[in-house]
Order: C-alpha cells, then sequence, then structure tokens
C-alpha cells in the first residue's frame, strides 16, 4: 500500500518537473523564433556560398563521362548544390520578409522546414558520395551545424534527430552495398545524432537562462522606474487632493518670477484657508474633513484656468498661482472663489455642509531676490487680516498693514516686577527677545535669521527657568515642583510649535501669538505672579 503510494509520488514529481520545464520552455518559444528566424537567413547565405564554390570546384575538374561511378557522383553531387542553392535563396528570402513582418507563426514553420531540408541535403549527399567515398562527413557536419546554431526545444530536438537518423540509416541502406563500410558509417551515423542532440540541448538551455535573467533584469528596471515614478510624484504631488504640494508649488513660483523678470507680466498669489475647519473634524472626525478638503480642491481647480497652478500649501490651506494677472483681478478672482465655495452645499458621507474660506492675494514682486518670500508673507498677512475681520472674506496686505504688524511691541509693566532684581533682568531680556522674533517674523527676514533668534529665545528660557526653580526651592515656595513641571511643559510645547513652525504646519502669526500669550505674558502673569511673595522675600534677604 505505502509502495503504492510512494510510486504514485514519484510520478506525480515526474508529471509536475515536465510541466514546469514545459511552461518555462513554452514561455521563451517567441524569442527562440526570433532568433532562430535570424539564423535561417544567415545559414541560407553562408549555404548559397558554399553550392557556388561547391559547383565552380566540380565544374573545374571534369570526371570521366559516362556511366562511371565517378561520373554519377559528380552529377549527383552538382545537381544537389544547385538545387541546394536554389531552395536557400527562396528560404532566405522568406526568413527576411517573416522578419520584417514579425509573424511568429511562419517563422516557427519556416526555420523547421530549414532544418529538414538541412537534414535531407546532408542524407542526399552522403549517400551519393557513397559512390566514391566511404565517409559520412556531410551528414555529421549537419547534425553538428544544426545542433550548434538553431535553437530547438529538447523534445523536438530528440524527435527531429531520429527521424533523421531513420532516413540516413534507411539512405544509407541502398547507397551502400559493402556490408562493414554500412554497418560502421551507421554506427558513425549514431555519433553524429548524438553529437547533435549534445549541441543543440546545451544551446537552447544556456540560451533559455540567457532569456531568464534578461526579462529579469528588464523586470527589476521596470520595477525601479516604477517606484521611481512613485517617489518622484510623492515628493512633488499631494496623495489626498492630487494637487502639486508645497514644494512643487515654491518651485512653480519661483520659475514664474524668472518668467515675470523676462516678459514684465503681472501675476499674483492668493492663499486660501478653510474657515473654522477644525469644527468639522472635531464633530464628523478627520476622514470626514478630508472628503471636504477634497470637495474644495475640486470646486477650486475647475473654477480657476487650466494655467493657473493650485497648490496644497498645508493641512487645510491652498495656494494657487494666477500668471498675466494684475492685483485687482487677482482679488476679483479671489472674490468669485470664495464666493463659489459659499453658495455651495458640500455633500460629504451622505451628510450636508455649507463652508466658508478665507483669501489672503499679494503681487509677486519680481525684482527682488525673494520675491517668492515677500509674496508669501504678504498673502499669509493679507489672509490673517481677513480672518481678524471676522473670516469668508478676500484681504489684500498693504504696507499699513505691514507696519502695523511689524510694529508690535510689548513693553514692560510694573506689576510684571517680581521683587527679585535677577528675575525681572532675566524676565526683560525674554521680553526683549520674544519682541525681536515676533518682529522678524512677521517683517521680510530669512527663516535661517528667525532660527538664530528663537534659538537665543529658548536658551535664554531654559535657563531663567533653571534659575527661577531654584530660587522658588531655595525660598520654600510650596509648589516649586509645579511649577517646575509648567516650565518644562511650556519649552516642550515651544518646541513642538517651532518645529509645526519651520514644517509649514503653522502659521508664524499662531507661532508668535503663542509665544506672547503662553511664553512671555502667560508664563510672567499668570505662574510666575502667585509665586511674587516668595521671591520678593527671597530677592530681599538673597540680596
Ligand atoms: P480658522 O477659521 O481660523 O482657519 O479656523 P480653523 O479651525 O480652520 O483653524 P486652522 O486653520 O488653524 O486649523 C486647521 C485644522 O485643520 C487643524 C488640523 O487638525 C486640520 N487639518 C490639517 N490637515 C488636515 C487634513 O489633511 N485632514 C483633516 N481632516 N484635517 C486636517
Ligand atoms: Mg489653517
Ligand atoms: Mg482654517
Amino acid at each position: 500500500m505505502r509502495s503504492a503510494d510512494s510510486k504514485r509520488n514519484v510520478i506525480q514529481k515526474i508529471k509536475n518537473y515536465i510541466a514546469a520545464k514545459v511552461t518555462v520552455n513554452n514561455s521563451v518559444m517567441d524569442d527562440m523564433v526570433l532568433l532562430n528566424s535570424r539564423r535561417v537567413l544567415y545559414i541560407a547565405i553562408l549555404s548559397m556560398i558554399t553550392n557556388i564554390v561547391a559547383i565552380m570546384l566540380l565544374g573545374l575538374e571534369n570526371p570521366t563521362v559516362g556511366d562511371s561511378y565517378e561520373a554519377k557522383w559528380h552529377i549527383g553531387i552538382n545537381a544537389s548544390h544547385f538545387s541546394m542553392f536554389f531552395i536557400m535563396g527562396v528560404m532566405g528570402t522568406f526568413s527576411f520578409l517573416l522578419r520584417k513582418n514579425r509573424n511568429i507563426r511562419f517563422m516557427a514553420t519556416l526555420q523547421y522546414i530549414m532544418i529538414g531540408i538541412l537534414l535531407v541535403f546532408g542524407i542526399m549527399v552522403v549517400c551519393i558520395d557513397q559512390l566514391v567515398t566511404a565517409n559520412i562527413t556531410t551528414f555529421l557536419i549537419v547534425c553538428t551545424m544544426i545542433g550548434a546554431v538553431f535553437l530547438l526545444r529538447p523534445l523536438y530536438a530528440i524527435i527531429t534527430y531520429a527521424i533523421s537518423y531513420v532516413a540516413f540509416y534507411i539512405g544509407l541502406g541502398f547507397a551502400q552495398t559493402d556490408p562493414v563500410i554500412l554497418l560502421s558509417n551507421r554506427v558513425n551515423g549514431i555519433t553524429a545524432v548524438a553529437i547533435g542532440i549534445c549541441l543543440s540541448l546545451i544551446s537552447w538551455k544556456t540560451t533559455l537562462e540567457h532569456i531568464q535573467q534578461r526579462r529579469h533584469i528588464t523586470a527589476q528596471h521596470r520595477e525601479l522606474e516604477e517606484k521611481t515614478e512613485v517617489l518622484e510624484y510623492l515628493a512633488f504631488y499631494d496623495p489626498m487632493t492630487s494637487l502639486c504640494n508645497r514644494r512643487r508649488g515654491e518651485e512653480l513660483i519661483k520659475q514664474e518670477i524668472s518668467s515675470m523678470r523676462r516678459y514684465g507680466h503681472e501675476s499674483c498669489i492668493i492663499l486660501i484657508d478653510i474657515d473654522h475647519f477644525k469644527y468639522f473634524n472635531d464633530t464628523y472626525g478627520h476622514p470626514f474633513g478630508d472628503g471636504v478638503i477634497k470637495e474644495i480642491t475640486f470646486l477650486l481647480k475647475k473654477s480657476v484656468r487650466e494655467s493657473d497652478m493650485v497648490s496644497r500649501w498645508g493641512g487645510e490651506e491652498f495656494l494657487i498661482l494666477l500668471t498675466h494677472v494684475s492685483i485687482t483681478e487677482a482679488k476679483d478672482i479671489a472674490e468669485k472663489l470664495r464666493k463659489i465655495i459659499e453658495e455651495r452645499i458640500i455633500v460629504v458621507n451622505a451628510k450636508v455642509i455649507n463652508t466658508t474660506i478665507s483669501i489672503g492675494v499679494a503681487q509677486i514682486k519680481p525684482d527682488r531676490n525673494d520675491a517668492l518670500e515677500i509674496a508669501y508673507k504678504e498673502a499669509d498677512r493679507a489672509l490673517y487680516k481677513a480672518k481678524e475681520e471676522g473670516r469668508n472674506r478676500v484681504a489684500i496686505a498693504t504696507e499699513d498693514d505691514k507696519t502695523a504688524i511689524a510694529s508690535v511691541h510689548i513693553e514692560w509693566r510694573r506689576e510684571w516686577e517680581s521683587g527679585n532684581a535677577e528675575i525681572d533682568d532675566q524676565h526683560k531680556i525674554l521680553l526683549e527677545l520674544g519682541n525681536a522674533l515676533i518682529h522678524m517674523g512677521l517683517s521680510v527676514v530669512e527663516q535661517e535669521k528667525i532660527l538664530i533668534q528663537l534659538h537665543l529665545f529658548i536658551n535664554h528660557m531654559k535657563k531663567h527657568f533653571s534659575y527661577e526653580e531654584e530660587v522658588l526651592k531655595a525660598a520654600n515656595y510650596p509648589d516649586t515642583q509645579k511649577h517646575a513641571q509648567i516650565h518644562e511643559e511650556i519649552v516642550e510645547e515651544t518646541l513642538g510649535f517651532r518645529d509645526a513652525y519651520f514644517k509649514g504646519e503653522i502659521k508664524s502669526t499662531a507661532f508668535f501669538s503663542f509665544i506672547i500669550d503662553k511664553v512671555i505674558i502667560g508664563h510672567m502673569l499668570q505662574d510666575d505672579v502667585q509665586a511674587f511673595p516668595y521671591l520678593e522675600k527671597y530677592g530681599k534677604h538673597g540680596r
């Protein structure tokens, strides 16, 4: 029972092995036929040259005329070469024409016809040769050449050689009368056929491996190209909306600035922010918020010219580059967009909502080196103004807004005096560093400079906090621990805000209002005030 099972197993394994081989061989058939078709042409040309040379050689030597073996041999060989010359001419032409048409089926038929003709020629010449010589050289050459040159799948090769050996065996029986020579030639014929089969198997296997390797490399190459394409897409486009992202947007604006410098036309940018967007996220969840962003994207895209660039600047902010447009026209376009969104009923996940957008408009001034930074800051300021004035509106930043915002300056107040001179001094420095930072953020200053200023601010804040904690501890302030905890939270929050600001996730206005409200005023007014009596005490005694 068990032996029957294992026998069945072995048979199944063999069947699987053969099936796998057949599948692999089938998969390369077309490539092999294409290779063969080229070789059919080359062999046809080579054969025609050989036939001509052979005919010329035979013509030079005039054998004894009559009924002698030599004369018969001469006529037979001559006729074979003549017919072969014309047949090869036809084969060569066919293979050339079919290769041009890429007709695989005809090419496959042609290759078998060619192999058949060559074998018949070899056997025929050998049989004729038996009239004058005992050798079978032509058959050996033909077998070797077919094995080395043509790509035949293994089973077909074995069948082809087997049939040709049978023909050779029978044909020789008619041509060779000497039984010993006949036997010797038939034995040698087996060697010729075996060599042919061996060569055929080797060339099939090596070519197959070569094709598979080439396909593997091509597939890897294609995969790499596809991955690169995806990476390039992700580097420049936002997958959720398919709009270009901030990086690509900046690139396109820079290109437009160059074009403005060259041709002298006007172009503007508009910065759009969805009003009270957090409400949608908080009420219906983030996926719903995503749906709103997609809907707004669709509306914005279809409402501007195709040549205008709509980019997703960050979260629910969009920046549109309006080319060949004056600031007045840009304001009108922005107003049109605002109205479209205001009037449109948006349906997301079967929920019907209505939303509005605020828009900041700015003209690009191409003469400046940092034209992009200036235009963006102006649009951002205008957007801030639109929000401040009640949202759902379009605003343009004017020079007045710039000076008004840039001149935001927090003055030191007497009520902030803690009674500890050192801490007061530190608070004053913190205030001045903060003032400088806000001023830089709201006017046109490179980001590196803001980063350095921010670094100074954070360093001073940390030093001040640890000094304050020491003083409070020495003054036996009961909530020292809690106060230190608040300090730690402020530092962490500041670092978080800083990172978000430099990544463009929050606006400069949001970041700087955090610094004023939470770090400077909030810290001094709400947290420190409670400790003032202790600081005062310590300040008076500790000095
Ligand atoms: P305002 O009128 O002042 O703009 O109010 P707002 O609630 O829209 O405030 P803000 O613009 O500061 O808030 C943006 C919010 O958008 C914060 C963030 O959680 C959310 N957000 C950012 N990106 C995405 C996103 O891709 N999908 C979703 N669902 N929400 C996002
Ligand atoms: Mg926003
Ligand atoms: Mg918003």
